[in-house]
């Protein structure tokens, strides 16, 4: 293992053992829920917007440690951006974990790209990117569905 990837595995461990953002989001005004059938990930991101700009954010649920450092490191990701700037961010995030990217396109992406290793492992890329279909689904102000695309 590089010591890049020890890193790696250190965000996402830290970020699976004291999640971020991590309960209820009283004022929040959209929400939706993403469920991954493959894995039993199941969770709930809740997002107060405002000017269609995105002001505090917060996700529930349950999972394995993919999904829910993944949750933990995007919401720790989306405050201050608008729709097609977490649009563009999840583009550049997806293409990290599908193995598309290269090693320095992980890094540009900060602690997201510590979802990179997940590219070696297919079946855990829903885990990865269900928090954000969440996320985008509640800016589109409906449920996700079911995680099936990618
Ligand atoms: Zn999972």
């Amino acid at each position: 293992m590089s010591d890049l990837d020890e890193l790696y595995q250190e965000v996402i461990l830290d970020h699976y053992r004291r999640p971020r953002h991590h309960g209820d989001l009283p004022d929040a005004n959209r929400s939706a829920e993403g469920y991954n059938p493959l894995c039993g990930d199941r969770l709930t991101v809740y997002l107060k917007v405002e000017d269609g700009v995105v002001k505090d954010v917060s996700f529930q649920g349950t999972g394995c440690a993919i999904s829910q450092a993944s949750a933990s490191v995007m919401t720790s990701a989306l405050t201050g951006k608008t729709r097609a700037e977490i649009q563009a961010l999840f583009d550049r995030f997806r293409d990290v974990v599908l193995g598309k990217g290269s090693p320095d396109d992980a890094l540009a992406l900060g602690e997201l790209g510590a979802m990179h290793g997940v590219s070696q492992f297919p079946t855990r890329v829903k885990c990865a990117t269900l928090a954000w279909h969440a996320a985008l689904a509640a800016l589109d102000g409906k449920d996700a569905p079911s995680v099936s695309t990618e």
